[in-house]
């Protein structure tokens, strides 16, 4: 038994080294909004180097290569050069969509069309980018009441639930409730109950174009969420879930017939 246990210690290590040379190929940018915790002491304690700074961190050490760009840099941090080196996109927002530029966000979609991953947290769901990829209201209910959230695993297997159990327990989160002005997800792979009762698809999968997007819900700027080891796990397995996979331009337009 003890030699058993010894050997699975060292393929969960192995594998561990092997998946962080994987995610070492994967070019992660993540942008932040980047008002509140500067604005706001209780955010800035939570969060000193900003949500996309703790971001970082976390996913540095799951070995993937990341950067960060936010609202207020040139451009918003999302230069040409910064976007055709990124291979999946994480996105903060919530005070200022309507701040961030049109024609960034075009840029945005075009590369999500082309192959980009991109992981929309939270507040993201009213961001100008989710709702031109949904085409959709993205409106829910909400609450700022401290309720206590579960996100229940629907999709046991899923890439993007791999290391988790049957749910992540938030003891504080903001409630988002149903009906979420969504279209239909690909794929579900979370659902969170609240103790107001409330329910909330709160994991979900959709491809446009190449595209693979994931939008995953906890993540209010006065709750600790971010450092919570299991909502790291769920965005690092969404991010390589994301990664883009088809890497050829596509042959498109008027097409010669290949039969004669
Ligand atoms: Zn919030």
């Amino acid at each position: 038994m003890k030699g058993r246990e010894k050997y699975s210690i060292c393929t969960r290590k192995r594998l561990a080294i092997m998946t962080t040379h994987v995610n070492s190929n994967i070019r992660v940018t993540i942008w932040n909004e980047f008002r509140h915790e500067r604005e706001m002491p209780n955010v800035k304690e939570l969060y000193p180097q900003g949500i996309h700074g703790t971001l970082a961190e976390a996913l540095s050490k799951d070995g993937y290569t990341t950067r960060t760009a936010t609202l207020d840099e040139p451009e918003h941090g999302l230069t040409d050069e910064v976007l055709s080196a990124t291979d999946v996109m994480l996105w903060w927002g919530h005070a200022a969509h309507r701040e961030v530029k049109d024609e960034i966000v075009a840029k945005v979609q075009k590369r999500v069309l082309d192959g980009m991953g991109l992981i929309v947290l939270h507040s993201g769901h009213f961001s100008k980018i989710f709702k031109t990829l949904m085409g959709t209201t993205c409106d829910l209910k909400w609450r700022e009441s401290g309720d206590r959230e579960r996100l229940w695993v629907v999709a046991p297997g899923h890439p993007i639930t791999e290391g988790i159990g049957d749910y992540i327990q938030l003891e504080h989160e903001e409630m988002y409730g149903e009906p979420f002005g969504i279209p239909e997800p690909d794929e579900l792979v979370f659902v969170s109950w609240f103790t107001g009762g409330e329910v909330f698809r709160s994991g979900c999968c959709y491809t446009r174009g190449q595209g693979k997007i994931f939008y995953f819900r906890p993540g209010h700027e006065t709750i600790p969420t971010y450092h919570n080891t299991e909502v790291q796990r769920v965005i690092s397995n969404a991010i390589r879930w994301a990664a883009p996979t088809v890497t050829r331009a596509l042959i498109l337009g008027n097409t010669p017939p290949l039969e004669k």
